[in-house]
């Protein structure tokens, strides 16, 4: 569903990008790491029309993003649901509010009830069926991510892209966003990818692992293909840093 070729991307005298090659199958959950700075976010942003490479192709749901004009790209969005780092919820919004608001400006001629319906059924799926009429300051941390989750599900879109999903969270409350990047995946078909720092998040949402080093994907395969028996020395030390 994203085909990338030969991407290459620099601001000014910084190369960032240096011809990234990537498949995202329909169906898989791929994790993206790297090191800060290494271009995961402007990667993201290329795949949705916020930035434009300098070579190569992107291509998203069979289309070259960088030749789409403003219509055809708000409709290719809509169908990639992006779950912000910081959880993004409108503070003054109730949970409702938050998740009615990409459905009333996007979908028309739905009735109140089937909004409703909607909104219980994916609070029910994130697990906060009770969280509907509250305000995000009254949730935490991981209930905020959770409901933001939601949220970027209401349009259906074919594809999830998780931007460090589990940053900042304890661990229980890391295995449980954990669990429901990979429940998604199985309830609503979508293909996902998930760029994290953390390994055990890699390891339990991620069907591949894809290394980005030096602007280019050095390592992409199955979490012990990469991490157990990484030949890189800087993919290993990844590893080694984090058990
Ligand atoms: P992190 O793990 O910290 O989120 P990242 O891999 O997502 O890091 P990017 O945000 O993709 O890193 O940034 C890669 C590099 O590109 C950084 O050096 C950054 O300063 C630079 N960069 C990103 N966007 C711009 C921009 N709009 N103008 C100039 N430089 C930029
Ligand atoms: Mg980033």
């Amino acid at each position: 569903v994203v085909e990338i070729q030969g991407l290459m991307k620099s601001f000014g005298d910084l190369d960032v990008l240096k011809g990234v090659d990537l498949d995202l199958y329909k169906g898989e959950n791929l994790v993206v790491l790297g090191k800060s700075g290494s271009g995961k976010s402007v990667l993201i942003k290329i795949m949705v029309g916020l930035l434009k490479q300098d070579e190569g192709s992107m291509k998203v749901l069979g289309q070259e993003v960088s030749t789409l004009g403003t219509k055809a790209l708000n409709e290719l969005r809509l169908k990639i649901g992006f779950s912000f780092q910081n959880s993004a919820l409108y503070d003054s919004m109730t949970v409702r509010e938050n998740m009615e608001f990409p459905l009333v400006r996007n979908v028309k001629n739905l009735t109140r009830g089937e909004i409703t319906r909607k909104i219980e059924e994916l609070l029910d799926s994130v697990g906060l069926p009770q969280s509907i009429n509250q305000m995000p300051s009254e949730l935490s941390g991981g209930q905020k991510k959770r409901i933001g989750v939601a949220r970027t599900l209401i349009l259906n879109p074919e594809i999830m892209l998780y931007d460090e999903p589990t940053a900042g969270l304890d661990p229980i409350t890391c295995m449980d966003i954990n669990n429901l990047i990979v429940q998604v995946r199985e309830q609503y078909n979508t293909s996902s990818i998930v760029i994290t720092h953390d390994l055990t998040c890699a390891k339990v949402t991620g069907d591949r692992q894809a290394v980005l080093l030096d602007g280019q994907f050095k390592a992409i395969g199955s979490f012990d293909d990469v991490f157990a028996h990484a030949k890189d020395g800087r993919v290993k030390s990844f590893y080694d840093y984090n058990f």
